[in-house]
C-alpha cells in the first residue's frame, strides 16, 4: 500500500509518519530527511538543496523527484509512506509516473491540518535528537532530562528551519504551492482531511480506520 501524509509544517505528519511506518513495517519516505541527511553527508545533493532549505522554499521538483524515484525503486518493504511529499503539482505527477512504470499507485491520501498560530507554537518548540532523530516538544512531549535525548543520550538541536521567521515563510509556501495538490487528489476518491487539534492519538486512530480494509 502507498500512503501519502500531507499539511503544512508541524501538523504532526512526520510522527504519524513514523509510528505508522513502526505499526505496518512500512517504509518511511520523508523527504526533509533524506535531504537533511544529504546535506550532513555533504553530497552535492545536499549542498543544492540547503540553498532552499534555509530560507524555508521549496528544493526544485528535479532534485525531489530524483531521491525520491531511487527511494521507490530500491523499496523492499510492502508499502511507504510518503512524507512531505508530494509537495507540488509536478511532484504529484511525477510520482504518479513512476509508480505507474512500476505498475503500481497511490491508494491514500491524508491531508492533516492545523491552524497557524497552532503551527507556529508546536514548531518553535519542537527539538530533534541529532543522534537518533527522535523528536520532542518542550511543551507537551519534553526530554526527562534538559537537551539529552531518552532514547539514545543523544543532543537534541533545534533546526535551522523552526524560527518563526522561516516557519512563517514555510506556511505561505504550503499555502501557495502545496494547497493546489488537494485540487489534483480531490477528485481521486483517496483523499481524506483530519484536524490535528484532536490529539497525536486520534490522529493515529483516525488514520488506521482510513487505511484498513473496509
Ligand atoms: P520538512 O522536514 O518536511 O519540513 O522539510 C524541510 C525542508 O526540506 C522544506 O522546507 C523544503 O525546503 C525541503 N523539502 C522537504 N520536502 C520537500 C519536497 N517534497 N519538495 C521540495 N522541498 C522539500
Amino acid at each position: 500500500m502507498k500512503i501519502i501524509l500531507a499539511g503544512p509544517p508541524g501538523s504532526g505528519k512526520g510522527t504519524q509518519a513514523e509510528i505508522l511506518s513502526q505499526k505496518l513495517d512500512y517504509a518511511h519516505f520523508s523527504t526533509g530527511n533524506v535531504f537533511r541527511d544529504h546535506l550532513a553527508r555533504k553530497t552535492s545533493i545536499g549542498i543544492k538543496a540547503n540553498d532552499y532549505m534555509k530560507e524555508g522554499k521549496l528544493v526544485p521538483d528535479d532534485v525531489t523527484l530524483q531521491i525520491t524515484k531511487d527511494f521507490v525503486t530500491t523499496n523492499t518493504r510492502k508499502g511507504i509512506i510518503f512524507d512531505g511529499f508530494p509537495r507540488t503539482i509536478g511532484q504529484a505527477q511525477g510520482l504518479d509516473k513512476i509508480l505507474t512504470e512500476l505498475n503500481d499507485k497511490i491508494d491514500c491520501v491524508i491531508f492533516i491540518e492545523l491552524s497557524d498560530d497552532e503551527i507556529i507554537r508546536r514548531l518553535t518548540a519542537r527539538r530533534t535528537c541529532e543522534r537518533c532523530g527522535t523528536i520532542y516538544n518542550l511543551d507537551f512531549n519534553p526530554p526527562k532530562q534538559n537537551n539529552i535525548c531518552d532514547k539514545c543520550g543523544g543532543k537534541l538541536l533545534q533546526r535551522a528551519d523552526d524560527t518563526e521567521a522561516v516557519i512563517r515563510n514555510r506556511l505561505v509556501v504550503y499555502e501557495n504551492q502545496t494547497k493546489e495538490l488537494k485540487n489534483y487528489y480531490k477528485n481521486s476518491g483517496k483523499m481524506h482531511v483530519i484536524d490535528a487539534i484532536i490529539g497525536r492519538d486520534k490522529v493515529q486512530a483516525h488514520i488506521l480506520k482510513i487505511i484498513s480494509p473496509q
